[in-house]
């Protein structure tokens, strides 16, 4: 069995401030409690029987895990500029997908730490009508492959956010969100434990479980912080405008709509970024 970690961090337990995520402040108490979320997955996941572990460090510039402190020797993705970012590595030879320290998306209504990719650009985002966050989008490609996401950690507006896409996916709530910079977390081993729990319980369960079913063709509704961001994004082939500063972008093919996303997001970080 030959599982895929995409490893995010604010969705880790204790975690609840940039500080502590973006390579200041705090920042090396967060990528250690973030390592021991994705150890407690892999273990959950290797007594569970997994043969393989392949993780994508996906958050900011990607290199927030130990190589050598993975569990499982897990083989490692990471480092700025990859294609399928968030899912880069995967393809159809896995058997299960997990998503690990997730957040909910920019247009939650209670979610620490909330964004979508990135908050400086992307106020809202849809596919078919409905506002999803990261997990939505990232489950697009593993629609594509043809492969579950069955594991998902976070607090409970990332579980909420999953489930109506990933049905009976194991959603491990590691923190009650308060406000977008408060939660309630629990106690980093209570977390691990119960990750490990949940990877495991997760791939006993595989059978059950399909892979991400989003009605195609998909529709990609995007609203942007400015206007001139929702221009620039009608430059990736099909983006058509909607309003001052939304977007539209309708395909049949799921791996091809969560490319062009990236391509919008990366296009726009230059207007988000002040040039
Ligand atoms: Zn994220």
């Amino acid at each position: 069995m030959k599982v895929f970690l995409s490893t995010d961090i604010e969705g880790t337990a204790g975690i609840v401030d940039w500080g502590q995520v973006l390579g200041s402040g705090e920042y090396e108490m967060g990528r250690r409690l973030l390592q021991d979320e994705v150890n407690a997955a892999i273990d959950g996941a290797l007594e569970a029987g997994a043969a393989e572990l392949v993780v994508n460090d996906s958050h900011w510039t990607m290199q927030n895990l130990l190589p050598a402190e993975l569990h499982g020797r897990a083989s490692l993705i990471s480092g700025k500029h990859k294609p399928l970012y968030m899912m880069e590595g995967l393809d159809g030879s896995f058997d299960a997908v997990f998503m690990i320290a997730y957040h909910g998306a920019i247009s939650a209504e209670r979610a620490i730490l909330s964004h979508t990719y990135n908050p400086f650009a992307i106020y809202e985002a849809r596919l078919n009508g409905r506002p999803v966050g990261e997990s939505a989008l990232n489950a697009l490609v593993a629609q594509h492959h043809g492969v579950p996401v069955v594991l998902i950690t976070g607090d409970d507006a990332t579980r909420d956010e999953a489930e109506p896409f990933m049905p009976g996916i194991e959603a491990v709530v590691v923190k009650r969100s308060i406000t977008r910079f408060a939660a309630h977390s629990l106690h980093p081993e209570e977390a691990c434990e119960r990750i490990r729990d949940g990877a495991q319980h997760a791939l006993e369960r595989l059978a059950e479980l399909a892979p991400p079913a989003f009605d195609l063709p998909v529709t990609l509704d995007m609203t942007f912080l400015t206007a001139d961001m929702a221009e620039m994004a009608t430059w990736v082939e099909g983006v058509e405008r909607t309003d001052t500063r939304s977007t539209r972008l309708v395909l049949d093919d799921p791996l091809e709509l969560y490319k062009r996303f990236c391509t919008v997001g990366i296009l726009v970080r230059s207007i988000a970024e002040g040039g």
